[in-house]
């Protein structure tokens, strides 16, 4: 029956970890998939999640409090109220009361879920010609366009610039400008981008929030990094409440908790569309969960609670925020460790875009050759383009790193 099928590649990040997995060196680097890592190269369960976590587990033991399931019964198609209420509350914070009203959310299977749902929605509903992704972008946005949606046609606009290591804000301007059309969807990064490290400043998001306005484009914003930007939620969402603030165009926002709450393994996530007009908000959400109901039917019950909880208890969401700052700062740590390493050792070329840079990754501006020889070598894993997940550094992989950096580069 399947016999005329052909085998199709793998996706880069599944490779590289999978190159990873197998690699028996005791002192293997981990720079591949963005994955917050402590200083012991470990996955970080955060305090304030596990601290949930286990204070939930006991009361569940012990039936304490009938809010919390003592059962594994199903939760509505379009997820629990309250983490999606939590979830309304982190994204648009101040902004949420005006808005609400014109807020349809649903829980979706984590960020990956919700960039699925959102496309295959849009697909079905707007019926956009084209669709506009950064070049680069994470490796799934093209992947779930094109199987989810293969009658739009996915088209790219500068993001990078190569020789700056800096965002290419006018050649994405112009991108954008010059060619797309009125109804295309625009997929944008609300703060930390992946794989580039570069983010627009708030006076470039108001010239693309003009320019979407302008054209009648549609936003379609993925917030995966809320709190690894600036270690502030609220100050990361910015981007997302601008557009939001201006009332005049319906966006589209895929939240993912993967990375802010640890919970990569949960699948905690949000689609979130806010309308222009108040009246459409029911019509879509049960559009929405007639699509949820075709797929898998009702998302995961667990994890969500953790991100209802953390985010509904005061103390523990400070504890949070402090653990967001943690993270945060151990990132700028490394980046400058790594940066002045280079540095001592005269590596050529420049490396301040390691700390220029934002959140969990940088385009290092590696070669493809480069990385490879890191990878057999020297047990440095990252991907091919350079994009290193800076978070598997740490006090003792850096120095290594560095001089094997140091080496590739002069041959
Ligand atoms: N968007 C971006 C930009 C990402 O980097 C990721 C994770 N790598 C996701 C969405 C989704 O992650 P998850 O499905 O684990 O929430």
């Amino acid at each position: 029956l399947f016999s005329s099928l052909t085998p199709v590649p793998y996706d880069e990040a599944y490779n590289v970890k999978a190159d990873f997995d197998a690699d028996v060196h005791p002192n293997k680097v981990n720079l591949g998939i963005g994955v917050y890592r402590d200083n012991d190269g470990k996955a970080w369960a955060l305090p304030s999640v596990e601290l949930t976590r286990r204070q939930s587990e006991i009361i569940l033991l012990q039936k304490a409090i009938p809010s919390l399931p003592n059962n594994h019964d199903y939760i509505p198609a379009g997820g629990l109220p309250q983490f999606v209420m939590a979830a309304q509350k982190l994204l648009f914070g101040s902004l949420y009361s005006d808005i609400r009203c014109r807020l349809a959310s649903v829980q979706t299977i984590s960020g990956s879920g919700a960039c699925h749902l959102g496309t295959s929605f849009l697909a079905k509903t707007l019926k956009p010609r084209s669709v506009w992704i950064s070049d680069p972008s994470w490796i799934n946005h093209s992947l779930i366009w094109e199987v989810t949606a293969p009658d739009v046609q996915l088209k790219f606009y500068p993001y990078f610039d190569a020789g700056s290591k800096s965002i290419d804000f006018s050649g994405m301007n112009l991108a954008l400008e010059s060619r797309a059309e009125k109804g295309d969807v625009v997929l944008l990064q609300a703060c930390a981008h992946n794989p580039t490290g570069c983010d627009p400043t708030h006076e470039q998001w108001k010239q693309l929030a003009d320019l979407c306005e302008k054209k009648g484009l549609i936003p379609f914003f993925d917030i995966a990094y809320q709190g690894f930007a600036s270690g502030v939620p609220d100050e990361d969402a910015w981007s997302v409440r601008h557009f939001a603030e201006r009332k005049s165009m319906d966006i589209v926002i895929a939240q993912s908790f993967s990375k802010n709450f640890g919970l990569y393994g949960q699948r905690v996530g949000a689609l979130h569309i806010l309308a222009s007009e108040a009246s459409v908000v029911s019509a879509i959400v049960s559009n929405l969960v007639r699509l949820i109901r075709s797929e898998y039917s009702s998302p995961a019950s667990w994890g969500c609670r953790i991100v209802a909880k953390v985010l509904e208890d005061p103390d523990l969401r400070e504890k949070w925020l402090r653990d967001l700052k943690q993270m945060n700062h151990r990132i700028k740590f490394v980046r400058q460790a790594l940066f002045e390493e280079l540095q001592k050792l005269g590596t050529p070329r420049t490396w301040e875009h390691l700390i220029r840079h934002i959140g969990m990754f940088s385009y290092t501006g590696l070669r493809p050759e480069e990385v490879k020889r890191l990878k057999h070598e020297y047990h440095i894993h990252m991907f091919s383009s350079g994009r290193a997940s800076v978070a598997g550094l740490n006090t003792h992989n850096i120095i290594r790193v560095a001089k094997s950096i140091d080496i590739v580069v002069r041959d």
